[in-house]
């Protein structure tokens, strides 16, 4: 019997997730300035491209950073305001370089090529 019979390709996603997909790229990018998209894709600690937002306006996407392990939504929860949050992440960054600046992920590899220092200057952090 053949598993995937009827199915066009069972390595794509259906249609319908594709298309979802499309709704939610269409809704980042429509109107917006696209530099400032890109650079809030970036984990503002380590300069990851996470691929979403940490934080959506108010809201916290509560993922992990696979590269720096920071908790958005979690660890930088209890500040009152831009400001504050930004001390959390200069500190979590400054004890991540002090570490080595380790890929932290075990479930994810780091990218091909993967460079911390140059991933850093993406949030305009040099060393
Ligand atoms: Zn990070």
């Amino acid at each position: 019997m053949d598993l995937f019979q009827g199915v066009e390709n069972p390595l794509l996603p259906p249609e319908s997730a594709v298309s979802t997909m499309r709704g939610i790229l269409g809704e980042a990018t429509g109107g917006a300035c696209t530099m400032r998209i890109t650079a809030a894709n970036h984990c503002p600690v380590c300069g990851y491209d996470l691929g979403f937002p940490a934080w959506r306006a108010d809201s916290a996407s509560d993922e992990i950073c696979p590269c720096c392990r920071i908790q958005f939504g979690f660890d930088d929860w209890d500040v009152v305001n831009e400001g504050e949050r930004a001390q959390i992440y200069a500190s979590w960054r400054k004890r991540w370089i002090d570490q080595g600046m380790k890929w932290n992920s075990k479930g994810r590899k780091p990218p091909d090529g993967w460079n911390p220092v140059s991933q850093l200057r993406l949030i305009g952090v040099q060393l």
